[in-house]
């Protein structure tokens, strides 16, 4: 049986929680269906954090859901879930399914359907086990995860080396609630995590990098990437940027994470891009490569060639097991090789700034003003660029001449 935690014990409030998340479960009850807000945002709301997004478990199956919704989208093929549009929203519907407890293989598909308590037990840790059932106000918790949350202790649901076997992207997500929370991690699990780290390569490239993206923007990737390399993930997922850290250069990268972790936590107005956290990982190697490329030459690197480099240095950081998307790796390009216009491997006299005709320019001025911090010599540099581009982009648009 769960332990019900009433409202006067938890003290979560209805007010903060999502109203389209309210009319989702609402919806659903009304229909005959069990549907609770789980995971995540039930965590945050106990941790005192503000929740992202607000996940909802039903019994309802992925058809029973659309048929409910107008806009209501069926997605996934690892994992079937449903979209619900309420308004701008948009909310995870995902129906209560199977654990996976009994099988300590690989899962590689995840879509058999079970009843609520198996609903919980299928999921990482105690803390992200919780329901909370807005009609009620209740939480209701199957694994003492309201307990742990309160201690800010991070406990695997189940046996620690059989759960990361399972699936090892949850040792980078024990990682990430880590750097994010700083929780405590129970004993097993840290034995687990050196036992089964080289496990890592047995999961899917995408979803791990997708982890990484994610917490490269959440304010927190300076922990999050001094935790990966003290636990040796680093040296797995990332050989050559681990390499690079060994031959001293990991003090310029988490100069850069530690300037980025800043500007999401205190700076929330400014629109930092992807493809400038990812690049803050690259630029440092990028510079010494070219430095030592250009050290034994007569005449200076041309952007072009500067472009080469950048684009084969990228690739190389992250293979083999990440596979950056090709738009990604596009922009990172563009951004990596513009920092050489700014500031050229050789300074030569008379460089007039001129505003490249590249779509990305703006993400690498927005790199070149991330250095900027950093390093003050070149502030002004970076302000007289930005004035250039914000001139260049009132520039009236003229018709091309007819000939
Ligand atoms: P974040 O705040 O970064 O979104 P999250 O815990 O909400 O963290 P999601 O990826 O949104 O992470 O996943 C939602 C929920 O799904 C989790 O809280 C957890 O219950 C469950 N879950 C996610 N990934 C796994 C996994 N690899 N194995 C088991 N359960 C998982
Ligand atoms: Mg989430």
């Amino acid at each position: 049986m769960p332990q019900i935690y009433k409202k006067s014990e938890h003290k979560i409030t209805k007010d903060k929680i999502d109203p389209a998340a309210l009319i989702v479960t609402e919806t659903l009850k009304n229909a005959g269906y069990t549907a609770y807000i789980v995971g995540g945002s039930v965590r945050d709301l106990l941790l005192g954090k503000p929740p992202k997004d607000f996940d909802i478990s039903t019994s309802a199956k992925p058809e029973e859901i659309k048929k409910l919704f107008n806009r209501c989208f069926l997605i996934g093929k690892r994992f079937r879930l449903a979209h619900v549009h309420i308004g701008n929203k948009i909310l995870e519907v995902s129906t209560f399914r199977k654990g996976d407890n009994s099988n300590e293989a690989l899962i590689i598909e995840d879509n058999e359907w079970g009843g609520e308590e198996e609903d919980v037990l299928r999921r990482d840790f105690t803390i992200n086990g919780l329901f909370y059932d807005p009609q009620n106000e209740t939480i209701i918790d199957y694994v003492n995860g309201y307990e742990d949350a309160k201690k800010c202790l991070l406990r695997t649901i189940g046996n620690p080396h059989v759960r990361f076997k399972q699936d090892p992207v949850r040792m980078i997500r024990l990682l990430k609630f880590r750097a994010r929370f700083g929780v405590n991690i129970e004993q097993s699990s840290i034995q687990a995590l050196f036992d089964c780290r080289g496990e890592i390569l047995k999961s899917s490239g995408p979803r791990v990098l997708e982890e990484l993206l994610r917490m490269l923007e959440s304010g927190f990737a300076d922990p999050f990437m001094k935790l990966l390399k003290e636990h040796g993930f680093l040296k797995l997922l990332l050989p050559k940027i681990s390499e690079s850290f060994e031959q001293g250069g990991d003090e310029d990268v988490f100069e850069f994470l530690q300037e980025l972790d800043s500007i999401v936590l205190n700076e929330s107005k400014k629109n930092v891009q992807r493809p400038v956290f990812i690049s803050a990982l690259v630029f440092p190697i990028l510079e010494r490569h070219l430095r030592l490329l250009h050290e034994g030459r007569e005449k200076a690197m041309h952007l072009g060639e500067i472009g080469e480099e950048s684009a084969f240095i990228i690739k190389d950081a992250f293979a083999p097991f990440l596979i950056l998307p090709k738009k990604l790796l596009f922009n990172m390009s563009a951004i990596l090789t513009s920092q050489f216009r700014f500031t050229p491997l050789e300074k030569k006299k008379g460089m007039r700034q001129k505003i490249p005709a590249i779509p990305d320019f703006h993400l690498a001025l927005q790199f070149f003003e991330l250095r900027s911090r950093i390093e003050p010599g070149l502030q002004t540099l970076y302000e007289e660029w930005d004035f250039f581009w914000k001139k260049h982009q009132r520039r009236p648009y003229r018709k091309p001449r007819r000939r």
